[in-house]
C-alpha cells in the first residue's frame, strides 16, 4: 500500500513538472552565487556539533566509532568555520529536523529537506538582504525563461518583486497582528516580506545581541500569499560575555564550551542566512504541500511516503 501510495507520487505530473522547476531554481542560485564570487562547499551530514535549534529539541544521534554524532540540524557551525578560509561561502546541505507529528499537515514542513546556506565574512545585516533581494528577483526572472512551461502549467509566470521588500521589526508585527503574526503577515502582503530584531529568546543564541535595543540583529524573510517563512539569518554574535549569558543555564554547555573556543581562535564577524530550497520551489510553483518539490518526501511522523 505504502508503495502504491509512493508510486502514484513519483508519477504524479505535478511532482515531475516541480521538481524540474527545482533542478533549475537550484542551478540559477548556484550561478547566480558563483559569479558574485562565493565558493561553494560540500554539506556536513554527521558532527558532534549542530544547530541547537529552539524550534525542534530532539536530535537524531548515531553511534561512530564509540562516538556520539548528530544528523545536521544546520550547517550553523560548520559555514562560520569555512569563513577561516574563505569570504564568501554557500553550501546546498541536508538538514534533518524532528518536526512536530502534527506539522505535516502546514505545508511546510519535511524532516528531510534542503537548506542554501550562505555565509559571508564581515557582512553587515542590510548588505546582506540585499543580496537576497538581489538573488530572488533574479531567480524569478531566469525561471521564467528556462521553466515557462512548467511556470504556466502551475499558472505561475506572474510572480514579479520589486526591491526593496517591505520590513517591520518583529515588536511591529506583535502590535499589528498578534503574535502569531507569521501566517497573517504573509497572507496579508504582495511581496516577500522582512521581519527583524527578534527578542533574544525566541532565538538561537548565534544571532548577534544588539546591545543598545538588546533585540537580535537578525531577519526572517516570509513568502507573500500565505506561503509563510522562507529565510532566518542574520549577523553573529561576537561577544564571548553574550554567549555565557544567553547559553546560561540551557543545558547546552557542549555548544557554549565550542563557540567560545571559535571566538578565541578568532572566529571572523560575519552574517549570513539560511533559505530552504523546497519551500521555494514550493512558492514558485505555487504548490499546496511543499511535498510535491521532492520525489521522495520524508513527511513529520513519517505519516506518507517513507519508503
Ligand atoms: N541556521 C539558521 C537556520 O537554520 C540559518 C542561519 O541563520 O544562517 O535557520
Ligand atoms: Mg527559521
Amino acid at each position: 500500500m505504502e508503495l502504491v501510495k509512493l508510486l502514484r507520487h513519483i508519477k504524479d505530473e505535478k511532482v515531475r513538472r516541480a521538481i524540474r522547476v527545482n533542478a533549475h531554481v537550484i542551478s540559477t542560485l548556484r550561478d547566480y552565487l558563483i559569479g558574485k564570487g562565493f565558493v561553494e562547499i560540500f554539506p556536513v551530514m554527521v558532527s558532534k556539533v549542530t544547530d541547537p535549534l529552539t524550534t525542534v529539541k530532539e536530535s537524531v544521534e548515531l553511534n561512530f566509532y564509540g562516538q556520539s554524532l548528530q544528523l545536521t540540524k544546520s550547517m550553523i557551525f560548520h559555514k562560520l568555520m569555512a569563513l577561516f578560509t574563505f569570504d564568501k561561502i554557500f553550501v546546498f546541505s541536508p538538514n534533518i529536523r524532528l518536526e512536530k507529528i502534527t506539522d505535516d499537515e502546514t505545508g511546510r514542513h519535511l524532516v528531510e529537506f534542503v537548506q542554501l546556506d550562505v555565509e559571508i565574512k564581515n557582512a553587515k545585516r542590510d548588505e546582506v538582504m540585499g543580496l537576497l533581494e538581489d538573488m530572488l528577483i533574479y531567480l524569478t526572472e531566469e525561471l521564467k525563461r528556462s521553466c515557462y512551461e512548467e511556470l504556466e502549467f502551475f499558472g505561475r509566470t506572474n510572480i514579479t518583486h520589486i526591491r526593496p521588500f517591505p520590513r517591520m521589526s518583529y515588536e511591529e508585527a506583535v502590535i499589528k497582528y498578534g503574535a502569531d503574526f507569521e501566517s497573517k503577515v504573509s497572507l496579508a502582503s504582495a511581496s516577500p516580506v522582512w521581519i527583524t530584531d527578534f527578542p533574544e529568546d525566541m532565538r538561537e543564541f548565534y544571532y548577534k545581541t544588539d546591545e543598545k535595543t538588546k533585540h537580535m540583529r537578525d531577519f526572517d524573510l516570509l513568502y507573500p500569499e500565505g506561503f509563510g517563512e522562507a529565510v532566518s539569518g542574520g549577523e553573529r554574535e561576537d561577544s564571548r560575555e553574550c554567549v555565557l549569558r544567553k547559553l546560561a543555564g540551557k543545558g547546552k554547555d557542549d555548544i557554549l564550551e565550542f563557540y567560545v573556543k571559535l571566538l578565541e581562535a578568532g572566529l571572523p564577524p560575519s552574517c549570513g542566512f539560511g533559505i530552504g530550497i523546497e519551500r521555494l520551489t514550493r512558492y514558485v510553483c505555487g504548490l499546496e504541500h511543499v511535498k510535491f518539490t521532492r520525489l521522495f518526501p520524508r513527511l513529520p511522523g513519517l505519516k506518507e511516503f517513507a519508503i
